[in-house]
């Protein structure tokens, strides 16, 4: 499958041609078949009123362009829309735990030039509120730990920061992993929490080859570097394309000079990294363990990202038989059995979920 989608056009709302209209219609109708809906014989306000309280569409608001194409069509046919299919999920997850794990940048939160001003919504903080009242719920991010709780500033959700190499959770019960990285703390309400850093051995290293990359950078126009303690991230978003082979050296070039780290890409973004056999699909391991949930017959997780790191995750919960689930609005390989195409779809799956979970108490999993 090309990973390149080839939209077959774009119809903006302001504008409308009538033949366009015709093949929207047609393409719709496919699609919606892919998503598993069928023909709606609701009245327009009718469904008007249930899509302001039951879902929040991700396509033409507020002018916004909806692009559909059909290899989009047909990927959707293999990785269902988890709004479409939420009903197989909750039949799936009958008598057992429901664990919620959440990806922050382009999942909580949009994907913005500035990286820095990635905020969520108040309804989204909301939505993931409402969740972690109902099942044990986690954000595992690439971001530092403390920067991914600054955006969120939710007290009930557990935080695993840079890509898992920082993770805040109870006390462990599982003596396999190593205490000499466990550092305890507590959290704002004063419980007893752990720290677990995989990669302290790594951090002197890592804060080395921040300052000496600032210093080198110092002259390229638009790139910033963002310290998330164990991992660097080079954003060059802002960068001049003639400038980007700079950049690119430089960090080669750090890591010539300290072999036990390495780059990984994302977008618009280089990242540094320590190399330990240790991602985002380890913290969620290391979760599902500190929070009781070793045996894979008792727990339905449920991971939604749209990350490459994220896909580690993903992997995890394959072979633990979850819910993983990516948020692309275009054809992508990807682990995760199930889709949504943007944050607001992710909202929009949230509020539903913790609807379900309020209604069905003896489900949920009050902490
Ligand atoms: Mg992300």
């Amino acid at each position: 499958m090309s990973l390149h989608p080839h939209p077959l056009f774009l119809l903006n709302k302001s504008s409308p041609d009538p033949s366009q209209l015709m093949v929207l219609v047609r393409i719709a109708a496919k699609l919606y078949e892919a998503m598993g809906m069928k023909r709606s014989t609701r009245s327009r306000s009718e469904s008007m009123s249930k899509s302001r309280h039951d879902h929040v569409d991700g396509g033409c608001r507020g002018g916004e362009s909806i692009a559909i194409d059909q290899n989009y069509i047909s990927w959707l046919k293999e990785h269902p829309s988890a709004l479409s299919s939420f009903h197989h999920m909750i039949n799936a997850s009958k008598g057992k735990q429901i664990v919620v794990f959440l990806d922050y940048d382009g999942t909580l939160s949009p994907i913005v030039s500035d990286p820095e001003r990635a905020f969520m919504s108040d309804e989204m903080r909301a939505a993931v509120h409402d969740v972690s009242n109902c099942f044990p719920t986690a954000i595992i991010s690439g971001r530092s730990l403390k920067k991914v709780f600054d955006f969120v500033k939710l007290n009930e959700v557990y935080y695993s920061g840079s890509h898992g190499m920082e993770t805040m959770g109870p006390p462990p019960k599982n003596k396999s992993y190593d205490s000499k990285y466990h550092q305890r703390s507590f959290d704002n309400e004063g419980n007893e929490v752990i720290i677990f850093q995989p990669a302290l051995d790594f951090l002197p290293a890592v804060r080395k080859i921040s300052s000496e990359l600032t210093e080198r950078m110092k002259n390229i126009q638009g790139v910033m570097i963002e310290d998330n303690k164990f991992c660097l991230s080079v954003h060059y978003r802002h960068v001049k394309d003639e400038d980007y082979g700079r950049v690119e050296e430089e960090v080669q070039l750090m890591l010539v000079n300290n072999p036990d780290f390495h780059m990984t890409r994302g977008n618009k973004v280089l990242e540094i990294r320590p190399s330990i056999q240790w991602n985002k699909g380890d913290a969620l391991k290391y979760l599902l363990d500190t929070l009781g949930f070793q045996n894979s017959h008792d727990v339905f997780p449920i991971y939604i990202g749209d990350d490459r790191t994220d896909e580690d995750a993903f992997k995890v919960l394959r072979e633990r038989g979850g819910y993983p689930i990516i948020v692309s609005s275009t054809p992508r390989e990807t682990m995760a059995l199930h889709s949504l195409r943007n944050p607001l779809e992710v909202q929009s799956f949230l509020v539903r979920l913790s609807r379900w979970g309020f209604d069905s108490p003896t489900t949920s999993h009050p902490q």
